[in-house]
């Protein structure tokens, strides 16, 4: 299979759309990324690595960092993580507030933004946020075998001065007692590491150990990899994951910066960055583009 061939043909197809969606404003330091952006990587079984476009230019990976701040907090709470959190696909809007006064507080799952704020919270219990985020950028730059990832603080800043419907849910869940910091505390912590920025190439690296390759077992456990992979297949999108699990057939968390992570078992980790996003959130060519490689490749968790 000829893989940056089918690459080349994919940026091609991302050059020639007519339409790119809408860049993220609600963070106004993201409303100014040149929605033009395109870039893929895929680093293969074998260790190979093929790269289009601009998959060397560094992104903010917003949502995607929910991921890594995932198996962080169940490398170190384990089952009892589920207590403050579920595990089922929302249906509603990443950062919806709906569900959580049906659910007394508690998130339907750790990809949607309540839900992320828990899992930060959970991790962050008795460290100070400098703490956990050197522990998670030190488990990013593992994953990715590269030291050169960092937070854009910018970012951070603009997000903390303007995300209010985050600190609103923070603090409802504070009401309902699943948030045991201070809301500003955790939220801090979490708007740090949405910031973190990388590359389609460090970020299809950093997501070896999920397609579970060589030498990435000791990172994160085989079964709990296979845990991981399956919140992506059914709420790494939020309300397209169904629409995207259909389409691709890989499980993938995508971000409010156009990044997204897909993860072919066993076969390779691929990396998409286009700002524009769609009605849901997610990165409208980035999506087109790995439902784009999966009919290529024939790759897909359902045989
Ligand atoms: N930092 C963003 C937020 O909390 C992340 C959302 C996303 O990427 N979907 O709104």
């Amino acid at each position: 299979m000829d893989v940056a061939a089918i690459l080349q043909a994919i940026e091609v197809a991302a050059k020639n759309s007519p339409d790119r969606g809408r860049v993220a404003d609600y963070i106004p330091e993201l409303a100014s990324i040149d929605p033009d952006r395109f870039g893929m990587s895929i680093v293969m079984a074998d260790g190979r690595q093929h790269s289009v476009g601009d998959a060397r230019l560094p992104f903010s990976i917003q949502s995607v960092s929910k991921v890594f701040a995932l198996a962080l907090a169940l490398g170190r709470l384990g089952d009892r993580l589920w207590q403050r959190v579920g595990r089922e696909p929302s249906g509603l809007a990443f950062n919806s507030i709906l569900q959580l006064e049906h659910d007394r507080g508690i998130p339907r799952n750790p990809f949607i933004n309540a839900g992320a704020i828990v899992v930060t919270d959970a991790v962050l219990a008795g460290y100070a946020p400098r703490e956990y985020l050197g522990e998670l950028l030190r488990f990013v730059r593992t994953a990715a075998g590269d030291d050169d990832i960092h937070i854009n603080q910018d970012v951070a800043r603009s997000e903390t001065e303007t995300g209010h419907r985050n600190f609103a849910l923070a603090h409802y869940m504070r009401a309902f007692g699943n948030l045991t910091n201070p809301p500003e505390m955790t939220l801090g912590a979490y708007f740090h590491q949405c910031a973190i920025e990388m590359t389609c190439e460090q970020l299809a690296r950093s997501g070896r150990f999920l397609a579970g390759m060589p030498g990435m077992a000791g990172l994160v456990s085989p079964s709990r990899v296979r845990r991981i992979n399956a919140l992506m297949l059914t709420c790494g999108h939020y309300d397209g994951s169904g629409d995207f699990a259909y389409r691709v057939g890989l499980p993938g968390k995508s971000g409010v910066g156009g990044g997204i992570l897909v993860i072919a078992p066993g076969r390779a980790s691929i990396a998409v960055w286009s700002p524009g996003l769609n009605s849901q959130g997610n990165s409208k060519l980035g999506t087109e583009a790995v439902e784009r490689l999966a009919k290529s490749t024939g790759w897909s968790v359902f045989g």
